[in-house]
C-alpha cells in the first residue's frame, strides 16, 4: 500500500448513521496527509484504524464547518497524547485564526509546533514537494474561496538486477547511480548502462481531490489523466437546482469531469443526509463514466 486514500467521511453537511463528514487520509511513499477534518472525524480514525501521530500533514480544501470542525479535536487530541513532532496545516489563511482563538480561550498550548501555510484560490499551486511527492493546490468553484489537491507520488527508482551486476562485477558503489537511470563510465574507460543493469521503477501516480464545488471545467488542465480522481456529487439529477443553488455538483458533474479529463477510475462522495445509498449517483455517473462509483466510509482507494 505504497499509495492508498482512505476515505474517513464521505456525508455533507450534516453526519449520519452511514456517513460521518469530509475527511480522508492519505499514505503516499510514506508520508501521511489527512485532506479535511469534518466534525468526528478522529471518531472515524479511531475506527478504521488510521495513527494519529503518523499525520504530517493536514491539508484543508474550505471553510464550510463540514470539512473543518474536527480539527482543534484532533490537535487537541495529538497533544493529549504527547505529540512533539510538527504538523504542516495548508488552509485558507482565516483558520490560523480561528484555531488559536480557541486554543487560547482555553488557555490550551499545544506541545507541538504548528507551521501553518494558507492556500490561495486563484491559481494552481505547489505548497509540498520532497524527493518522493508533490502536491498542488487549485482553485474549485464553490460559494466561498475553496481549493482542490492533487497529490503526485513521483516515479520510484529503477529496479536492479542484482545477480546480472554481480556477476559481471559492477561495482556496489554505482548502483544507486545505475538505480537513478544514470550510465557510468568506470576507471577504464567502460561504458556501464542504466539500461543492461536495471528494469523501469514503478511509474509516478497521481490522485486528486474535488470537494466543494459547482461543475467547473476550469480543473481539466489540473485533473487531467490521473490515476483516481474524487469528485463530489452532493446530488442527483432529480435535485440539480439544489446543486446549482449551493454551488455542489450532480453525479453527472462529476462523471463528464472525470470522462473529459479521462481519468483512470472516478470515485464519489460528499453524498448529501437525504440518500439512503449511492446507487442512482452511479447509476447516472456509469452512462457516463463507467469506472465510476460512490465511496463508503471506512474504504480504501489504491492509486
Ligand atoms: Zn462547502
Amino acid at each position: 500500500m505504497d499509495f492508498a486514500v482512505t476515505i474517513l467521511g464521505s456525508g455533507s453537511a450534516t453526519p449520519t448513521a452511514n456517513r460521518g463528514l469530509t475527511s480522508q487520509y492519505i499514505v503516499c511513499a510514506n508520508r501521511h496527509l489527512l485532506i479535511d477534518c469534518g466534525e468526528g472525524t478522529q471518531m472515524q480514525m479511531r475506527r478504521f484504524g488510521v495513527k494519529f501521530q503518523r499525520i504530517d500533514y493536514i491539508l484543508i480544501s474550505h471553510l464550510h464547518g463540514d470539512h473543518y470542525f474536527g480539527l482543534v479535536g484532533l490537535l487537541s487530541t495529538m497533544h493529549l497524547l504527547g505529540r512533539v513532532q510538527p504538523i504542516h496545516i495548508f488552509a485558507p489563511k482565516e483558520l490560523e485564526e480561528i484555531i488559536n482563538l480557541q486554543l487560547n480561550y482555553a488557555g490550551a498550548q499545544l506541545s507541538f509546533p504548528v507551521h501553518f501555510t494558507a492556500t490561495q484560490a486563484d491559481e494552481p499551486k505547489v505548497i509540498i514537494e520532497d524527493e518522493k511527492i508533490e502536491v498542488t493546490s487549485f482553485p474549485l468553484s464553490h460559494k466561498i474561496p475553496t481549493t482542490g489537491f492533487k497529490i503526485l507520488c513521483k516515479e520510484k527508482d529503477r529496479k536492479l538486477l542484482d545477480d546480472k551486476a554481480k556477476a559481471h562485477g559492477v561495482k556496489i558503489e554505482y548502483y544507486h547511480r545505475l538505480k537513478k537511470g544514470e550510465d557510468i563510465t568506470d576507471e577504464n574507460g567502460k561504458l556501464i548502462k542504466s539500461s543492461d543493469y536495471t528494469l523501469p521503477g514503478e511509474p509516478a501516480k497521481l490522485y486528486a481531490f474535488c470537494s466543494d464545488t459547482r461543475y467547473f471545467e476550469a480543473i481539466l488542465p489540473v485533473v487531467r489523466e490521473v490515476d483516481l480522481l474524487y469528485h463530489e456529487a452532493t446530488f442527483t439529477e432529480a435535485f440539480r437546482d439544489r446543486a446549482k443553488a449551493t454551488m455542489h455538483s450532480t453525479a453527472i458533474d462529476a462523471a463528464n469531469i472525470a470522462k473529459q479529463a479521462e481519468v483512470k477510475k472516478l470515485i464519489m462522495g460528499h453524498i448529501s443526509a437525504r440518500y439512503e445509498d449511492g446507487v442512482v449517483h452511479e447509476e447516472e455517473a456509469r452512462h457516463i463514466f463507467q469506472n465510476s462509483e460512490v465511496v463508503s466510509d471506512g474504504a480504501t482507494y489504491l492509486v
